[in-house]
């Protein structure tokens, strides 16, 4: 049994796009969010066009960090989120007759409290999140710092980053 069964946790949930109209897609998502199971949302970033990151042949995404308190275990928290990211891909495909790529809508879980986890669909906290300033910027305007489990802290790692490109929205 999971040791956060029933004890509400923060988790902070990393939201991204770059097709079709990631800025709708995301106020969409954000409004999903707050209608996860057993939780309550606490709170979202501003939204932040960020150059693509990895493969960078790519569209500008927008990215944007929420806060959630949720007595969902972690993996149950996953199942919600990728439900969420499976309706936006449906009901985009369905509305517009067109096939959008996967990054339509892409959720992570940044943090679940301090939490360490490493299973198969799985990693707490996330793997890159030290190694992203997309993520880090919009999560350190909801926290003034936050420990990175096994990693420090989330404004020392971002200190070591390039976080060039990374312009607030007016919009949200
Ligand atoms: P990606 O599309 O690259 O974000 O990968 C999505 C997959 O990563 C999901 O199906 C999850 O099983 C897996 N995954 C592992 N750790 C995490 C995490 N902390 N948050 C979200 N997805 C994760």
């Amino acid at each position: 049994m999971s040791r956060n069964q029933n004890l509400p946790v923060v988790a902070f949930i990393g939201l991204g796009g770059n097709v079709g109209d990631p800025i709708a897609t995301l106020r969409s998502a954000l409004h999903r969010l707050m209608t996860v199971p057993r939780s309550r949302f606490l709170g979202a970033s501003r939204f932040y066009r960020t150059p693509a990151w990895g493969e960078r042949d790519q569209a500008d995404f927008v990215n944007a960090v929420a806060a959630i308190e949720t007595a969902l275990a972690p993996k149950a928290l996953l199942d919600e989120l990728l439900g969420i990211e499976r309706q936006f891909g449906r009901q985009r495909d369905s509305e517009a007759g067109v096939r959008w790529g996967p990054r339509t809508l892409d959720l992570d879980i940044l943090l679940y409290g301090a939490t360490s986890l490493d299973t198969a669909g799985l990693t707490l906290p996330h793997p890159h999140l030290h190694e992203r300033a997309f993520a880090l910027v919009p999560l350190l305007e909801l926290v003034d710092d936050i420990d990175i489990p096994g990693r420090g802290s989330a404004r020392g790692a971002l200190t070591r980053l390039d976080r060039s490109g990374i312009q607030p929205l007016a919009e949200r």
